[in-house]
């Protein structure tokens, strides 16, 4: 057996005719044709009030934290079981984090326990949507309504998924999705922003725009654009916008085969699963599969190490991830002491297993199989 990376890009095919079509327009710079198309496409598809492309989900994540107009002293409540860009966007505007733990059934913020978390400065809760499975978004709505907090969901890994039938990203104030090339759908590097409360969309354009009206400018709607608030360049360019072009033109088929190769793993590893030997991944009855990631929860630390040891040795590459961010070197001194006993215990004991549109079935019985002697 040949060996089988973690991750491998996926490339439509449309890519390369779409960028090339972009140098040939003569406009490289952002909010270009290619951009509007991705825009309007998010829109449509997933009711987004308003959606805008930005380099990265990190980069969507800061938009959002000037829009909800983080001041020093300000508390933002973030799991702790996620990646650096859901707490480092408001650590920059000067918050301070109030990580949550995760729920024991999966890794999502536990929405039950966020009450206790809450403080007259709270100002926003950052709900994860881990592995493109929806956080409990009724009762973080109402938690955030009952006290005037904002939401802004972290659906960087959450594209094409679902709660309650309602698309991910269209339900907190604010979202943030990642197109980087680890995801679902890839830019390389890539994101964007999706704006539901109308209140904030003029703002999120001048933001986006370098603290500039010149989205309104280019719409006529004013003669002349100039500073008139803070912001930075978070639009990427047209030969971005035209490859993440050529991706959406592909997203059924992608989702498609990613959740063809997700229920194979289900349905090879559930007899082992049964034996207690390890978890699979959890489904809450709210929530849908986008297929983003396919993981286990091993039982101990060791158990976990041996697995992607058995693993490296059958030349499969499987990768654990997400140390947890309330005892990380940048901000262990900054926690409040809390013991988070789930966040814990993914960072120990869960591993990702390769999960892309290139893998094919036998591949998957192959690690499957692997996965079966080991334990
Ligand atoms: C990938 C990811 C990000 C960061 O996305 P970038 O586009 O690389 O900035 C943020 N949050 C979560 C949960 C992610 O999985």
């Amino acid at each position: 057996m040949a060996h089988i990376p973690f991750n491998l890009p996926h490339l439509t095919g449309k890519e390369a005719h779409y960028m090339y079509e972009a140098v040939n327009k003569g406009k490289l710079s952002g909010n270009g044709d290619f951009t509007k198309q991705c825009q309007r496409f998010l829109e449509e598809r997933y009711g987004f009030r308003k959606c805008l492309l930005t380099t990265s989900c990190t980069d969507a994540l800061e938009m959002a934290s000037m829009l909800c107009d983080i001041k020093p002293g300000d508390e933002v409540i973030v799991p702790s079981y996620t990646f650096v860009s859901s707490a480092l966007a408001f650590v920059r505007a000067g918050a301070r984090i109030v990580f949550a733990d995760s729920m024991k059934r999966n890794p999502n913020i536990d929405a039950e326990r966020i009450g206790e978390l809450i403080t007259p400065r709270t100002k926003v809760i950052v709900p994860v949507h881990y592995a493109g499975v929806s956080c409990d978004m009724d009762r973080i709505m109402e938690i955030a309504g009952r006290h005037n907090i904002m939401v802004v969901e972290d659906a960087a890994q959450a594209i094409d998924s679902y709660y309650k039938g309602r698309p991910l990203g269209s339900i907190g104030h604010l979202a943030a999705f990642s197109f980087h090339e680890t995801k679902n759908i890839i830019a390389g590097e890539g994101g964007c922003l999706a704006i539901n409360d109308p209140s904030l969309i003029r703002r999120a354009e001048i933001i986006w725009e370098k603290g500039t009206n010149r989205a309104e400018f280019f719409r006529g709607e004013v003669n002349k654009y100039g500073w008139v608030d803070t912001g930075s360049s978070f639009l990427p360019s047209e030969v971005v916008a035209a490859f993440l072009w050529a991706q959406f033109e592909s997203l059924e088929d992608i989702q498609k085969k990613r959740r063809l190769l997700w229920d194979c793993y289900y349905e090879n590893l559930k007899p082992i699963a049964d034996k207690g030997t390890f978890k699979l991944p959890d489904l809450p009855e709210y929530a849908t599969n986008n297929a983003h990631m396919f993981y286990l929860v091993c039982n101990s630390l060791d158990e976990r190490t041996a697995l992607i040891s058995k693993l490296k040795e059958n030349d499969v590459l499987a990768v654990f991830h997400y140390l947890s961010l309330h005892s990380s070197p940048f901000y262990k001194d900054r926690h409040d002491g809390r013991i988070l006993e789930q966040s814990d215990r993914y960072s120990d004991c869960l591993v990702r297993l390769p999960m892309y549109y290139d893998l094919t079935l036998d591949d998957v019985r192959f690690i499957s199989g692997v996965i079966k002697t080991a334990l």
